[in-house]
């Protein structure tokens, strides 16, 4: 809605009226292009399949909250979690059901989560979290239960469980390795469960190695 008004009677002729038409048309064109960047912006932070965020969104919103919990003085942890064996799924009940799997595995993830937490699809089967404010026992429980309700998940048309493995990471204010070594830690962690069997949570706490 776009008004004029003065405070003299008559004062708008046709030329008035033709300038306000061509004004408008101007800011409308302005609101859907502004429209129109916001709908690709939210195209490109979601993931289609699982509607979880993407990694672009990940490292764009992680990086921020990761600094953010540096400023503020606050432990932030992450959570590197891959579903186990996936290759397997697809090749014996086809990519349909494969799909179908990380839906589900998806959203169960997200279902530990807090709002303020970020989780975000990191590659083809292997999903990232970021959790500020978590300490180290905070992070390794909601791990724990998200691994335990990921086992427990029915899968209509496939006999067992799907299980994933999670690696764990937490920063302290007074770590000084930057965004990408924390999520490396929690990437290798993740690879420390899978070494040691899978369905499995691995911390991995730092420099220090001190949980807090
Ligand atoms: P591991 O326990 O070591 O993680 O074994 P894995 O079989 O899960 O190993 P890997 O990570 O190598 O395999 C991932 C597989 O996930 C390979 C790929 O075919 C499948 N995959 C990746 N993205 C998708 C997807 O969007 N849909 C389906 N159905 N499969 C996918
Ligand atoms: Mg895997
Ligand atoms: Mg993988």
């Amino acid at each position: 809605l776009m008004t004029t008004d003065s405070t003299r009677r008559g004062a708008y002729d046709e030329a008035h009226l033709r300038l306000a038409a061509t004004i408008a048309d101007h800011i409308a064109i302005a609101l859907e292009n502004a429209r129109l960047h916001d709908s690709t912006y939210q195209m490109a932070m979601t993931d289609a399949l699982t509607d979880v965020g993407t990694r672009r969104r990940f490292q764009v919103e992680g990086r921020f909250l990761y600094e953010a919990a540096q400023r503020k003085d606050q432990t932030i942890a992450a959570m590197m979690i891959d579903i186990d064996h996936f290759k397997a799924v697809n090749a014996r009940f086809g990519p349909a059901v494969g799909d179908a799997v990380l839906k589900r595995v998806a959203e169960a993830c997200g279902s530990d989560l807090r709002g303020s937490d970020l989780l975000a699809r990191y590659g083809g089967e292997e999903f990232v979290v970021l959790l500020p404010e978590s300490g180290a026992r905070e992070a390794a429980a909601t791990a724990e239960r998200m691994r335990r309700r990921i086992e427990s998940l029915p899968h209509p048309g496939i006999g067992g469980a799907v299980t994933v493995s999670i690696g764990v990471a937490w920063a302290t204010p007074d770590d000084t390795e930057g965004f990408d070594t924390f999520i490396q830690r929690a990437d290798e962690a993740l690879y420390q469960a899978k070494d040691e069997g899978r369905n499995r949570v691995v911390l991995n706490g730092g420099p220090d190695q001190t949980p807090s």
